[in-house]
Formats: structure tokens, sequence, C-alpha cells
């Protein structure tokens, strides 16, 4: 969280602040969101507006987090912010994020995809992480995650890896959600808004 309020606080003193915008967010079956993405290797200007980018898509959409590949940049960048509603904003942002532990016990919980508007399911992974990355100044940090910020953090490092979290549900489902929005493609180019009136809480990213 320190680090999110550090990030604002030098945002609003810099210049390119004004050049933000809200990005295309990316839709399955586009294949970009199947890349692997590269590390970053320096965390420069370029850098820093894409992050700022990634935080208006993300606030706008709205989503609790976002990987720069569902903007179609193919970068290990992942921004997230699990404040609830009626909380200050708490943006994070990780770079180059690798998850180096994972606890042996499992939980469930409902996820859904900026990526995949509109559907969720039930997806079981590791209910606690231990994920290294990077912050926006280079230094590098470790977090252990439980609940909602674990269950993120994977959602998120999948999609960096070109994984979404319906590779982790019955190939059937996977299937027909697949076989729904390949429809869907044809039918509106690829395009596809979200109701407003979501949760934020809904779409993981
Ligand atoms: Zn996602």
């Amino acid at each position: 969280m320190a680090q999110g309020e550090a990030w604002i606080d030098r945002a609003a003193a810099c210049p390119y602040i004004a050049r933000m915008a809200v990005r295309d967010i990316l839709v399955i079956p586009d294949k970009r969101l199947r890349l692997k993405s590269a590390a970053v290797k320096s965390i420069d200007k370029p850098l820093r507006a894409l992050v700022a980018d990634m935080f208006e898509t993300m606030y706008a959409a709205p989503g609790i987090g976002l990987a720069a590949i569902q903007i179609g940049v193919p970068q290990r960048v992942v921004t997230m912010d699990l404040a609830k509603k009626d909380e200050p904003k708490q943006p994070q942002v990780f770079i180059n994020p690798e998850v180096v532990w994972k606890s042996p016990e499992v939980s469930t919980h409902e996820e859904g995809c900026l990526s995949i508007p509109e559907y969720f399911e039930e997806v079981e992974r590791p209910q606690a992480v231990r994920v290294k990355y990077l912050d926006l100044d280079g230094k590098a940090h470790e977090v252990e995650a439980n609940d909602l910020l674990a269950t993120c953090l994977q959602h998120e490092i999948d999609h960096i890896n070109g994984v979404l979290f319906i590779d982790h549900i019955s190939k059937l489902k996977r299937d027909m959600v697949m076989k729904k929005f390949k429809k869907a493609a044809k039918q509106t180019g690829g395009s596809k808004s979200l109701a407003e009136d979501k949760e934020p809480s809904h779409h993981i990213g």
C-alpha cells in the first residue's frame, strides 16, 4: 500500500500524467491474451506512463487488477487496488512479479476477468502465496499473500504467462465460454462493453 501512495504523489508531480488514457481491454478469443509477457528491463518514463494508463483503465472498467497484456502490452506489469467501494484508493504496482512459494492448502473463490466479461466461475488455487516483485523505484519486495490478494496475484501472474482463469475450470465449461465469446466476436468485431453497475470486486482483472 505504501508504495502505491508514493506512486500517486510522484505521479501528481509529473507532466505526463495529463496524457493518461483509458485503453481498450482485450477480450477472448484475442490471441494476444495467450502471449507470455517479457520481463521489464528498465523502469523508465514510458513504463510509468503505461502504469498510469493501466490504473485509468482498471478503475474505469471497473476491475481490481489488470495485467499489461490485457491492454495489449506484453510486459510483466500488474496493477491492483483491493480497496472496497467506501475505502480510500490503495493502488499497488507489481513489476516482474513471480510466485516463489505456494501453500499446500487450497481455497476456492469465484473469479471473473475483464478479458472474459460477465462470466464468473469458482476457481481452486493455493490459499497463500509468496510473491517477489519490483516497485516503481526498482526496489525489490516480497509479500506473503492470503485471501483476495493471493487470488488476485495468482490471477494476474497467470495473465503475464498467457494463462486465463478459465484454464483452471473444467474443459466442458471452458469450451462453452470460448464458443460463446468466439460467436460474439464474429458479431461485434470483438468489442463488448460491461454493464455499468458492476461491483468492482466481481471482475478480478
Ligand atoms: Zn483477468
